[in-house]
């Protein structure tokens, strides 16, 4: 096997770390930067040291944000009493996206999955509850992928929620079974926003 000079490897190692990119995937990436201009890799490179720097976390629903409170949290136009719970960043932006919702969030930060050591304690749960103890929120809407962790995590909330006899509802089941929220479309996730069922 043909070996790399040093920076080479390094970016083609770094490239292999993220999701769905393998060792050929890596190499054609960072061969393809290389033909780029320098202004081309320097946008590239301060992006990516942006990132790093700029990029916080919401104090109030832990969305990535650039101010804390992020805009969602501090608009007051939105229904503060209608809370959404995801389980990631990116799932708030496929519900944002859809411009169906005006309610606020909650990012749990991953679902349940006891068998991959994602137990109760490592999610935003506690957070949560001191949210539901502070406010005055009339509904609580359930937004996670309809697969098995999805609906354990949905199903562990409805019984951590129910002392709160807050409304509790979930998407409509329009959405296939074991679909990603993030790749589902405008339309059909649109739909089961605003055919969401009560739990
Ligand atoms: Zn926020």
């Amino acid at each position: 096997m043909i070996k790399f000079p040093k920076p080479i490897q390094e970016l083609i190692d770094q490239f292999c770390k993220l999701p769905g990119i393998g060792p050929k995937t890596a190499e054609r990436l960072v061969f393809y930067l290389l033909k780029q201009s320098m202004e081309e890799l320097n946008d590239f490179a301060s992006a990516l040291t942006q990132i790093n720097n700029s990029v916080i976390k919401c104090s109030i629903c832990h969305n990535i944000s650039e101010k804390d409170p992020c805009s969602i949290c501090s608009d007051k136009n939105r229904d503060h009493h209608i809370i959404c719970i995801v389980a990631e960043p990116h799932d708030l932006a496929a519900i944002e996206n859809t411009g169906e919702y005006k309610g606020v969030y909650h990012v749990l930060g991953g679902v349940l999955d006891p068998l991959s050591g994602q137990t109760p304690d490592r999610l935003r749960f506690n957070d949560l509850l001191t949210k539901l103890q502070k406010n005055k929120i009339s509904e609580i809407m359930l937004a996670f992928n309809p697969d098995m962790e999805g609906e354990a995590t949905m199903m562990y909330l409805n019984n951590l929620l129910k002392p709160f006899k807050i409304k509790i509802t979930r998407l409509a089941r329009g959405m296939p079974v074991g679909a990603d929220l993030e790749y589902t479309d405008e339309i059909t996730l649109s739909s089961a926003i605003k055919n969401r069922k009560e739990m």
